[in-house]
Formats: structure tokens, C-alpha cells, sequence
């Protein structure tokens, strides 16, 4: 399918992006192949007429569960129970990627284009992803981590993330991982905030450092990335002086943190929205304990201070939603954005630049998405009015296009408790 988009403002998701008027962009499949003055319709090219609306790149989000909701649930049940039970047969795996379907579609629908899965549940996520890029599925592209690498007792062990129990473990571990399809390699190296039982120890470290080597190695050898849970200082000098590429979430630096994330060329993926309802929410809300909550604020701080500490330093900082955590849906990669320009002191041009073209480079495909430019995949989203005046209307967006694939008014089934929650943090 050709088509070409007129009468629309273009903002190409580049750092210095200003609104591009009296243009015409043309798609042939999956490629933009065409920026041009708008002289009128093209022989041969479907007219998409924007009237007036703004046309950007689509949203990445770099951090997700895929299988998770996001649906706030009371009781702390036990995941590795329950994720052990519904993987256990071929029909409970096939209700499991049904659902994992139906939430990247929700993505989709509400503007991201590209999304990393950070751990989900054995392979799922890779079989979604091969299904959207053979277009039997509506879906971001997804670039997957499938399940992750935790040690007993560590972040998500037995649930999304094997156990390793040494580092010939932990690398037997990332082999198997990656010989399944991953495209990255997911470790957690600390606790999470609920999983810190005493208060002002969260991101307690679980993994020892020369598991964390053992496993970075093998993603290493076969060109791929490193993405690690951390959440404590102690925790990112670890990641980052044993290889890992990407600090995802992140905790108050020091100097030397900052030095090493420099040396090691790797990045940060500060994920905002996971730690606000448990940093700022009544806590009866989240089933949270007192120091879980207090824990949540050091978190939630910790991912601010560490993202504006490396932004002043010049060291990539992306962003992802950790979407599938509680209070946080596959829908809301808009409210990320916003967090960062209210939370991190940026302006809208930044974050709207971090959530397309920057993330898309930290996510390793920056040559293929993430900017309107000639040659690159037409992911695309068209806006009602100018997200560099008000990122509010990344809310809900008039049309996504995935591939060159066109989804007019994209509809997507919103908790209206979530938003009501939610909304108190615009
Ligand atoms: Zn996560």
C-alpha cells in the first residue's frame, strides 16, 4: 500500500524538532520514502488528508511486561505459584500469549510503535513478536527479552526470570535464554520494593557480581545487549562494572557511578511510573506496609535523581513504563512521558525526542524507528493538536501506523479506576 500523508505538521522526533509545515509524507509498505513540499496529491498514493493534525513518530516504550495487566490487585499472591501453574500445560500457555496479544494491541493502539519486553513469561513474548512482524497480529514491534535471569530468592525468581545458583549457572542460564529467540538478555541483580522486608534497604543486591560477568559475557559474544533491574547504588556499580548495557530504573549516583556509566558507554531506563504509586499513593491503595512504602519513596527518588544526574553528565537516558506492575497499563506510556518533563525538569521537545528517537537508539534499532526521516520504518502516530504545547494529547491519539499499516481512531478499553488514580499526578 502507498499512501501519502498531506495537510498534516510534521515534528520528526529528532532533539531540535520544530513543527514542519506545507509538507507531504509518502509511504510505500513499510517505508517512509518521501518527505516533500506538499504540491498536491501523488499518482498512484492513497491521499491520507491529516487536516491540520500533527504527524510524529510513535512512541517506545522500553520497559514492559507483557503479560501483565497492570489491574491492581489487594492480596501479594504469589506469583511463581500462579506463573508455574499457567505455564504448566499447552492450553493454559495458549490463554497465557492470548493475553499477552491482547495487551500488545492495547499498546499499539494507544501510540507505541516499538516496546522492549523485560521479562515475561518462557518464550511467549518472542512468539508475539514473530506474529506481529509476519502481520498476523496487530502489535508494536517488539524487541524481547523473554524470560529473565534472577538468583533464588532474587527478583522474580521461579516466576518471569530462571534461578541461577553459580556463575556457570548464570551463564548456562543466558545461553538457553537466548538460544530460545531473546533479543536482549534481562538480569535482575537486586531486590524490588516489595521485596525489601526492612525499611531503607530496597534493591538489596542478590546477584554476585561474577554471576553478573558470566551472563553479560554470553549476551556479548553474540552482539547483544544487557538490560538489568537495579535499584541501588551498590547494584548499579555492580551492573556496570561487570558489563550490563542498560541500568533499568536506576539509584542516586555518586561520582563514580556516573564515571563508570561514561567508561562502559551504557545508559539509563528510568521508569517513572512503577515507582510513583508506591512512593505517592495512600498506601491502603497498593497493599503496601509502612516500609514498603518508605522504601518506594527512596526508589522513586532514586530514579529521578539518577536520570537528572546523568542527563547533566550527557549519558543517554531512556525511558519505559514497567508496565504489568501494579496501577500500570499497557496504555499509559504518555503519563511516562509526561513524569519526565515534571519529574525530571526537561521540557516537552526532550521528552517527546526521548520516547521516539533516543529510545529507539538505546533499544539498538535508532537506524530503523523512532524519527520521520526517508528510508525509515513508517511507525507513526497523528495527533489531534501539538504535543510540544501540551504532551496531554499523546493521551489518545487520532491514528497509529505500525509498518505503514494504518489504524484510524485506535480504541483501547481504559480501567477508569487507573486513570481517576492516575490523573492526581498530571
Ligand atoms: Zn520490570
Amino acid at each position: 500500500m502507498k499512501y501519502a500523508y498531506r495537510n498534516g505538521i510534521i515534528l520528526t522526533g529528532e532533539e531540535d524538532m520544530e513543527p514542519l509545515q506545507g509538507l507531504r509524507l509518502l509511504t510505500d509498505g513499510d517505508r517512509i520514502v518521501a518527505i516533500e513540499p506538499d504540491s498536491g496529491d501523488v499518482p498512484g498514493y492513497e491521499t491520507v488528508d491529516l487536516q491540520g493534525k500533527y504527524l510524529m513518530p510513535g512512541l517506545v516504550n522500553l520497559h514492559v511486561h507483557i503479560p501483565g495487566s497492570g489491574k491492581p490487585s489487594k492480596a501479594t499472591s504469589d506469583t511463581k505459584t500462579v506463573v508455574k501453574l499457567l505455564s504448566s500445560t499447552a492450553l493454559t500457555r495458549r490463554i497465557i500469549q492470548a493475553m499477552v496479544e491482547n495487551n500488545a494491541k492495547a499498546a499499539l493502539m494507544s501510540g507505541v510503535t516499538t516496546m522492549r519486553a523485560m521479562a515475561g513469561v518462557l518464550d511467549i513474548d518472542g512468539k508475539v513478536r514473530d506474529r506481529g512482524e509476519k502481520g498476523e497480529i496487530a502489535s508494536p514491534r517488539i524487541i524481547s527479552a523473554n524470560m529473565a535471569v534472577s538468583v533464588p530468592g532474587g527478583h522474580m525468581a521461579g516466576s518471569l526470570a530462571y534461578e541461577a545458583h553459580s556463575a556457570e549457572e548464570a551463564a548456562a542460564c543466558a545461553r538457553r535464554i537466548l538460544d530460545g529467540g531473546a533479543d536482549v538478555l534481562k538480569l535482575m541483580i537486586t531486590g524490588g520494593v516489595m521485596d525489601a522486608r526492612v525499611k531503607g534497604e530496597p534493591g538489596e543486591l542478590k546477584m554476585p557480581p561474577e554471576y553478573v560477568k558470566a551472563a553479560c559475557d554470553v549476551a556479548h559474544e553474540r552482539g547483544l545487549k544487557v538490560a538489568a533491574h537495579v535499584e541501588s547504588p551498590e547494584g548499579v556499580r555492580v551492573a556496570l562494572e561487570n558489563g550490563v548495557d542498560t541500568i533499568e530504573h536506576g539509584a542516586k549516583p555518586d561520582a563514580e557511578i556516573l564515571r563508570l556509566f561514561k567508561e562502559r558507554g551504557a545508559a539509563l531506563v528510568a521508569t517513572i511510573s512503577p515507582a510513583l504509586p508506591y512512593a505517592l499513593f495512600d498506601r491502603s491503595l497498593i497493599g503496601a506496609t509502612e516500609a514498603q512504602q518508605f522504601n518506594g519513596r527512596i526508589v522513586f527518588d532514586g530514579i529521578v535523581e539518577c536520570a537528572k544526574a546523568c542527563l547533566e553528565a550527557g549519558i543517554p537516558v531512556g525511558l519505559g513504563t514497567d508496565s504489568g506492575c501494579p496501577y500500570i497499563t499497557h496504555y499509559d506510556m504518555w503519563r511516562e512521558v509526561n513524569y519526565f518533563r515534571k519529574y525530571c525538569g526537561v521540557d516537552a521537545r526532550f521528552a517527546l525526542y526521548t520516547a521516539t528517537l533516543r529510545n529507539a537508539a538505546i533499544a539498538g534499532v535508532g537506524d530503523d524507528t523512532g524519527s520521520l526521516r526517508v528510508g525509515k520504518c513508517a511507525d507513526m502516530l497523528v495527533l489531534r493538536s501539538n504535543p510540544l504545547e501540551s504532551l496531554g494529547t499523546l493521551r489518545n491519539p487520532a491514528m497509529v501506523i505500525r509498518a505503514g499499516k494504518i489504524y484510524k481512531n485506535p480504541k483501547v478499553k481504559k480501567v477508569e479506576k487507573i486513570e481517576q488514580e492516575l490523573d492526581k499526578y498530571l
